[in-house]
């Protein structure tokens, strides 16, 4: 096991040894064009990968779907055992992979493996799925014939993950999809390629075959992908990103009428009524919150207080969020790393900005850290009008914009009003109001009393545009199945 202190050669190992080329039919190929990957905690270059272009996308495309019918006829239980390998390799793995994850998104390591273990779950979670796909018989209700229900794999699926949770958010589809008898052809975000390379190279080294899984890096993902989404062949996209590029992309699929799956961005609320115990919402609202360095789909994005416990509450979040370390993520004890990259710093300071100058006040953080690396630090706002930006915006920074309400109805109103709904958080001691409360919220998922909703064995998504289709729990692998009725006559 590595220690938290990492020496500067392990980091080099880990990045002399990692995969950098494209993943395609079972080898890795180069290409004539790379692109470098940066650690955002210094701003320097960890190394180049390659930089896939339309053809190569062809490429992976013919790969997966001549593996598509052998993979779909593989027994389910050999499916299930080589999912779980994929789990034990990742498990076994997590040192490295972790850092690996750290040096490329700037996360801090502990929450690093923490996600490559949440990754490992979902090959154990669909490995118990993959031998549970059912179907139905039943007489007509006129009599004579029967209904025969089966499921089939959708086929060839193209799957999109964003940047901020490197490994997992493929985890998420990749190990559904092969449960449900699907290939696949994948395209990490640009920022952060090499933690789904690793995962390709594992789930080669426990033996799935060539073609299964296919793996692309590209500085131009409009180009790669468009042809790939217009071609019939491809039965399937899963997206995980920002809504305005799922939008894009359910667009292109009307085209090929393709099904999809969306999982988009969020604002969540987070709801502390008078009655909540209030050390359990500061727990609740630093894990919500700075989980990721609030770079989380599920991140808090809106506090609403209500009056009697406004003030001690923000001033108990503003302690708590002052005193998190921050620094380089390969640091001990670090919380809060880098964020992604320069736009993303400035993006924070503008809502900041925006928010001070409509009257919100500073308790804590506020001005971007100066260079090398891209650090903003953990800030709480008081008074946030709802007309700031931030309050509208997904603000994917460690900022905690506070607001106060009286009412439970005003509460739950304020936090419904917006177009997204992934996710809320609400904080009460009273179950009658957790469960009010919860029943109204507009999104796809709650944590009561709880700041951390994702697991794989729940299903996660969300509604309006926040998305299409549920991730995890027992309902994610129907995300990867066709039902087909073959109707029989006795
Ligand atoms: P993004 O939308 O910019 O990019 C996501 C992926 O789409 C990347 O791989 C990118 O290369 C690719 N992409 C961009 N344009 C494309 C195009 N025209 N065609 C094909 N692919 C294209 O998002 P991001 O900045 O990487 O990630 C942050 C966003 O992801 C946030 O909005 C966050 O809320 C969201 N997110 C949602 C969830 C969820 O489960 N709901 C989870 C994690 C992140």
């Amino acid at each position: 096991m590595l220690t938290d202190t990492v020496s500067s050669s392990v980091e080099q190992t880990v990045i002399d040894t990692a995969p950098r080329g494209l993943f395609i039919d079972g080898e890795w190929r180069k290409t004539a064009r790379t692109f470098p990957v940066f650690d955002p905690a210094t701003g320097d270059e960890l190394c180049t990968v390659a930089d896939a272009d339309a053809a190569d996308g062809l490429t992976a495309l013919d790969a997966a779907c001549a593996a598509q019918p052998d993979w779909a006829r593989t027994a389910p239980r050999e499916r299930a055992e080589l999912l779980m390998e994929v789990h034990r390799a990742l498990v076994a793995d997590s040192d490295r992979l972790g850092l690996l994850a750290t040096l490329e998104m700037g996360k801090p390591l502990d929450e690093a493996r923490r996600e490559i273990a949440y990754a490992a779950e979902f090959f154990r979670w669909f490995a118990e799925e993959a031998v549970r796909i059912d179907g139905g018989y039943m007489p007509a209700p006129t009599g004579g014939s029967r209904f025969v229900v089966a499921r089939q794999p959708v086929g060839p699926s193209l799957l999109i993950t964003p940047w901020n949770f490197p490994m997992a958010m493929g985890a998420r589809k990749i190990a559904p999809a092969l449960a449900a008898g699907c290939t696949c052809v994948v395209k990490p975000a640009e920022q952060t390629p090499l933690s789904m390379l690793a995962l390709a190279e594992v789930i080669a080294a426990v033996g799935v075959p060539a073609g299964v899984v296919n793996v692309l890096t590209t500085t131009d993902p409009a180009a790669l992908m468009t042809p790939l989404i217009h071609d019939h062949r491809s039965r399937k996209l899963s997206f995980t990103g920002s809504t305005t590029v799922g939008k894009q992309l359910l667009e292109q699929c009307a085209r090929t009428v393709m099904r999809t799956s969306m999982e988009l961005g969020g604002n969540a609320p987070v709801l502390v009524f008078a009655d909540a115990d209030i050390e359990v919402a500061v727990d609740g609202a630093v894990e919500a919150k700075m989980r990721n360095i609030g770079q989380a789909c599920t991140a808090a994005n809106r506090f609403l207080v209500q009056r009697d416990v406004a003030d001690l509450f923000a001033q108990r979040l503003a302690d708590r969020m002052a005193a998190l370390p921050m620094g380089r993520g390969t640091k001990p004890d670090v919380v809060v790393g880098p964020l992604i990259d320069a736009d993303a710093v400035a993006k924070v300071q503008r809502l900041v900005d925006d928010a001070r100058a409509r009257g919100a006040t500073v308790l804590t953080g506020g001005t971007a850290m100066d260079g090398p690396g891209t650090f903003y630090p953990a800030t709480v706002l008081v008074d946030v009008p709802d007309e700031a930006e931030l309050c509208h915006t997904e603000i994917f920074g460690p900022v905690a914009a506070i607001g106060v309400f009286d009412t439970e109805d005003e509460a739950i109103s304020r936090a419904n009003d917006t177009p997204y709904g992934l996710v809320s958080y609400v904080f009460t001691e009273s179950l009658r109001r957790g469960l009010r409360v919860s029943e109204a919220m507009e999104t796809g998922m709650v944590g009561l009393n709880q700041g951390v909703v994702s697991n794989p064995a729940a299903p996660f998504g969300g509604v309006k545009e926040s998305g299409l289709g549920r991730e995890g729990g027992p309902t994610g692998i129907d995300e990867f199945l066709e039902t087909k009725y073959i109707g029989v006559r006795l």
